[in-house]
């Protein structure tokens, strides 16, 4: 008996309720037995029967014996989560402020966290390309029809049809005219195969001779993985050093020990081309990403579990993939912002990673060619272990980067004299080019020549993009979409003008430029469904297409031999956003997009416009090097006490109400003062958020700054969740370690 004496059987349960902590039930008799923490109950909370967790089996309680509820029933014979994810999981809601219950609900396969049986689940059509110009058309006159396919466009996956209705509040009749045009499909939930298993199986063979920057990294590497010993590397290596390879033969190692490995990528890098390096080295790959319906990612789950897979390769929430006696964690990409979960809980990847390997005594790797200045700076005091490879394989040289100052040279459209003849020529000599620009649409901003406004959204602070292919103008806040005014909206004059230059501008100049080249865009415009990816990826492959124009969906992961130049349309994008990380994210992004070229035989060439030309992330990105930026960045951020010199807690506030957002701002600030040593909590605000009207909500935001080691970070992240909820208006969103400003 587990229970005291006057009690029974009890069980702590975890529900998906933003509350303090768990709640206590009884365990009929009939129900005791076998119970074990991991399981799943129903039970009656707030008059609903809910699906929570058992994360203790306590010996008493508190609570008298005639108030306790009994578990209604018990839905596994076995757990389905082991005593490592508990712990990660508590540990995540306990950081970054969510209840255990909601941290285990974003780790759980949906399937898990319901009663009943399989659902009707809803997707476009793969076979049929739906343009714009159909949706612009079913605009003006089937609205619901087109709001349902913006919102699967939008959602690049499939969507559980009644969730479909409810957040759209429609009827199902729009859906099924969808259907019978053959737009939509409707299917079982279990119905659909996993979209990567399809994939292409590329081969990548085992290197005949490792180099020996990789055999004393595997060589480091191995031996707390053999102990059984938890460690964290950092391991940089220059693009194209062979760091993927170094994964490979650490999770063959960690394989042959009979230990499994999870691998997180960005979401965006994780192609079939990245998937099947995996499977053509490894056999059974589970793949976990956030396209997957339901039913593939519990059978994914059920699979690793049983250990019929030993191997996980996905985006960020395949850390929670229940792999028994896990080995290696591998977060490759370290940097990237999308590690971090944009929604309740928020938390990142990367991080946790470190805190699930530390829990099954794994080693963690986390690689890149620009680590995050919080884990280069981790590895310099001690934290991690660095391990540089600082050589391309088989001598491979890192491209020369020209930087061409935008000041200065004529301008033909969005490219310079340059490199329009760089470009060219490439084509002409039969290799391929890459042309990066981050920015959707065809131009960013129409303005008018007269009174010099510029036409903006109705409902948030940001100019409407122009996409030309639509013929509308898009807020890229809120989806809203209209035809572009052909007189200024506040002046009345005609003749409004573009300005800048999007991908769908670059696209159509560079066909202008070389009329016989093919060319390709790659942005989320083009680019809807994994179908889509694996075409256009296939046919560069293929080298069916000359010339790839993309945002930054194109910087990651992606091998092509036969690209030698690597033409970077504006470098400024992101240097100068409201965000003390700005110099940080473009100079990654440079330094990947830039090791996009000569990875083949052929050498390769970059070329960066820019208007600042002398700023320090486009100057180290140039010279590939690292450590310079870091040496320049780190004192920047250490007399201001941002990361990694101190954690950040972001609050953000929001509500149509403008003067409601402003006095609740004031009183938080009071709230904030009063309780917070100013020792331990630096605190900046309420202001304005970068973006402060958004989907007509007005954004006033804070920044908490705590101590590097997280001193006072408890303590404000607690008083915040306090006071987010005594109000239920305006929204208040605390975010702790948040990766943007914006
Ligand atoms: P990274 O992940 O650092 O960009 P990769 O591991 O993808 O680098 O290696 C780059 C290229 O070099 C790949 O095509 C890979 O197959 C090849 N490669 C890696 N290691 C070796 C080696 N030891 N010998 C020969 N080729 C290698
Ligand atoms: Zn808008």
């Amino acid at each position: 008996m587990l229970g005291g004496a006057s009690h029974g059987v009890l069980a702590s349960v975890a529900l998906k309720r933003p509350m303090r902590s768990e709640y206590t039930y009884a365990v009929p008799a009939d129900m005791a037995d076998g119970l074990a923490v991991g399981m799943r109950v129903a039970v009656h909370f707030g008059g609903r029967r809910e699906v929570g967790i058992v994360v203790d089996l306590p010996s008493s309680t508190d609570v008298p014996a005639s108030r306790l509820k009994n578990v209604s029933a018990v839905l596994d014979n076995e757990p389905v989560l082991d005593e490592d994810l508990l712990h990660v999981t508590r540990w995540m809601g306990t950081y970054y402020g969510c209840s255990w219950g909601e941290a285990l609900a974003a780790v759980l396969p949906a399937v898990l966290k319901r009663e009943g049986g399989r659902r009707q689940i809803t997707r476009l059509s793969p076979a049929e390309g739906i343009g714009a110009l159909d949706l612009a058309t079913l605009e003006d006159r089937y609205e619901a029809q087109h709001r349902v396919l913006r919102t699967l466009l939008d959602a690049g996956g499939p969507l559980d049809r009644n969730d479909l209705v409810r957040k759209l509040n429609i009827s199902l009749s729009p859906i099924q005219t969808l259907i019978k045009k053959g737009w939509v499909i409707a299917e079982q939930a279990d119905a659909v195969t996993d979209a990567l298993s399809g994939a292409p199986a590329e081969n990548r063979t085992e290197p005949e001779e490792l180099m020996a920057q990789q055999a004393t990294a595997i060589e480091a590497i191995s031996k707390p993985l053999k102990a059984r010993e938890f460690e964290t590397f950092l391991l940089r290596g220059v693009t194209g050093s062979g760091k993927t390879e170094v994964y490979l033969s650490v999770i063959k190692e960690c394989l042959e020990l009979g230990r499994g490995a999870i691998v997180l990528v960005p979401e965006i890098a994780l192609t079939p081309q990245t998937v099947s390096w995996f499977r053509s080295r490894f056999g059974q790959v589970a793949v976990l990403h956030s396209r997957m319906t339901d039913a593939q990612r519990h059978d994914a789950w059920k699979s690793v579990r049983q250990r019929e897979v030993r191997v996980v390769v996905g985006a960020r929430s395949a850390l929670f993939a229940p792999m028994p006696d896990l080995g290696v964690v591998v977060v490759d990409e370290e940097h990237e912002p999308s590690f971090k979960q944009g929604s309740t809980p928020r938390y990142h990847g990367r991080d946790l990673a470190v805190v699930r390997a530390r829990q099954a005594g794994a080693v963690c790797i986390l690689g890149s060619a620009t680590p995050s200045l919080e884990s280069w700076e981790n590895a310099r005091n001690g934290r991690y272990t660095l391990i540089e490879m600082p050589e391309r394989v088989q001598g491979g040289k890192l491209p020369e980067v020209e930087v061409i100052d935008l000041n200065s040279v004529k301008m033909s459209g969005p490219f310079s004299a340059p490199l329009a003849l760089a470009i060219k020529e490439a084509v002409q000599r039969g290799e391929q080019v890459i042309l990066f620009q981050n920015r959707r649409g065809f131009a960013p901003v129409l303005w008018c020549n007269s009174c010099r406004s510029v036409v903006k959204c109705e409902q948030c602070d940001a100019s409407m993009v122009f996409h030309r292919k639509l013929k509308r103008v898009v807020c890229h806040g809120c989806c809203a979409e209209q035809r572009p005014p052909k007189q200024c909206p506040t002046c009345s004059a005609p003749g409004m003008r573009f300005l800048g230059e999007g991908s769908e501008q670059v696209e159509s100049a560079v066909q202008l430029l070389c009329p016989d080249a093919r060319v390709a865009r790659m942005d989320s415009d083009s680019m809807h469904r994994q179908e889509d990816y694996e075409r256009v990826l296939g046919k560069f492959g293929a080298r069916e297409i000359d010339i790839l124009v993309g945002t930054q969906m194109i910087a990651k992961g992606l091998d092509f031999p036969g690209v030698t130049l690597v033409g970077i349309v504006s470098a400024d994008s992101a240097l100068h956003l409201p965000d003390f990380r700005a110099a940080e994210r473009t100079f990654q992004l440079l330094c990947q997009v830039s090791g996009r070229a000569g990875r083949g035989v052929l050498s390769g060439r970059i070329l960066v416009q820019t208007h600042f030309p002398n700023h320090p992330a486009i100057l180290c990105a140039a010279g590939h090097d690292f450590p310079a930026f870091a040496s320049h960045e780190l004192p920047l951020r250490e007399e201001l006490s941002y990361p990694p010199y101190g954690r950040v807690i972001l609050v953000l506030l929001d509500d149509e109400d403008q003067a409601l957002v402003d006095r609740i701002g004031a009183h938080l600030a009071d709230v904030l003062d009063h309780h917070l040593s100013d020792e331990l909590v630096e605190i900046l605000g309420p202001a304005p958020a970068p973006i402060a009207l958004l989907r007509n909500r007005h954004r006033r935001f804070f920044l908490l700054k705590t101590g590097a080691r997280g001193e006072g970070l408890d303590q404000a992240r607690d008083l915040l969740l306090d006071f987010a909820n005594k109000h239920n208006r305006p929204r208040i969103t605390v975010d702790v370690d948040p990766v943007s400003m914006l």
